[in-house]
């Protein structure tokens, strides 16, 4: 088996790696520093990017190991390699291939929709592929993003035309300051939540310029409001009148805009979609392809339905083993 699902997350067998581990490792790659991918690991392997976000977030790391894109390295008897995943700022897939040239490569989180604050993703060939599913469903197909923004800016300048605060809720990495570089790019100004600010600042560090500017409590004439989706800041109750908006995939759910609190929901997500997930699994090439996160199974179900042999991991597959009496500490083969 390629690849395991231990009680810290997913690990290359037979090798000290983990792949995006949930608790602190010995050695572990991060595709990218959402919080539910970081972790205190002793020895980090990731982009330069990612590294200088998680610090952001985690205080100093103990022993990091920056890689760029595209520069394969020997780690013990296996050969790596990192590639961009269109996610976020920094956010990378690995191709790990061991001595017997078996290419196994794990795609984080990933997004092919053009984004213009994230490298973009690149198709990889390999033998073993461990591929994402949040959106995997056939009934995630999301729009353009160019479509989306355009009905973004109507949205705001709409509003902010009858005198009302256009507020939109983004995560503070990745989503909030995509949404920030292009509504600038549309003429628009833009103040955000300081959480989103510092991560825009450090954008600009590493190289993607940011124009935005940090809510203090009140906005300027004109400005479109950037907040994170939940902790949302309670300076946001004194701004009336005001109209809010959420950004994200599950826009295409009917309930997403009240379960964000939101008046609107906009289908803008930095995940891949149904058909861009399928397409990723059939130009791999893979023998096998492992599917983690979301709607795992109902993507492999997909996959295995057109003859790409394909299984779902997931910790309800691990809690339904008969023999494991605490799913948590079992060790499961994939
Ligand atoms: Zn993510």
């Amino acid at each position: 088996m390629p690849v395991e699902l231990r009680k810290g997350g997913l690990h290359v067998s037979g090798t000290p790696l983990w792949l995006d581990a949930r608790r602190k490792s010995e050695l572990s790659f991060v595709s990218h520093a959402h919080t539910d991918h970081i972790a205190r690991h002793e020895r980090v392997i990731a982009t330069a990017a990612t590294l200088r976000i998680m610090e952001h977030r985690l205080g100093p790391l103990q022993s990091k190991l920056p890689v760029p894109y595209h520069r394969p390295f020997r780690l013990g008897d296996l050969d790596v390699e990192l590639m961009p995943a269109g996610h976020v700022l920094g956010s990378a897939q690995i191709r790990v291939t061991r001595p017997d040239g078996h290419r196994i490569v794990y795609t984080g989180d990933i997004g092919f929709e053009p984004s213009s604050t994230a490298e973009p993703a690149s198709m990889l060939a390999c033998d073993t592929l461990v591929l994402e599913s949040t959106f995997g469903m056939p009934r995630f197909r999301f729009p353009p993003k160019e479509r989306i923004v355009d009905e973004i800016e109507q949205w705001a300048r709409r509003a902010l035309s009858r005198g009302v605060r256009p507020i939109l809720y983004a995560y503070s990495l990745g989503k909030g300051q995509e949404i920030i570089h292009q509504l600038h790019a549309r003429g628009l100004k833009v103040c955000a939540h300081p959480s989103i600010h510092e991560v825009s600042m450090l954008y600009t560090e590493l190289g993607v310029k940011m124009n935005v500017r940090r809510f203090e409590g009140t906005f300027d004439e004109g400005e479109v409001g950037v907040f994170p989706p939940f902790g949302k800041s309670p300076a946001l109750k004194e701004i009336y009148p005001k109209t809010t908006a959420v950004l994200t995939g599950w826009a295409l759910e009917p309930w997403a805009a009240r379960r964000y609190g939101a008046d609107i929901a906009f289908p803008m997500s930095d995940h891949a979609d149904f058909p861009a997930l399928m397409r990723c699994a059939r130009e791999s090439g893979a023998r096998e392809v492992i599917t983690v996160h979301g709607f795992a199974k109902d993507l492999a179900k997909a996959l295995n339905a057109e003859g790409i042999f394909a299984r779902a991991v997931t910790q309800v597959v691990q809690m339904e083993l008969p023999l494991a009496a605490d799913p948590g500490q079992s060790e499961l083969g994939l």
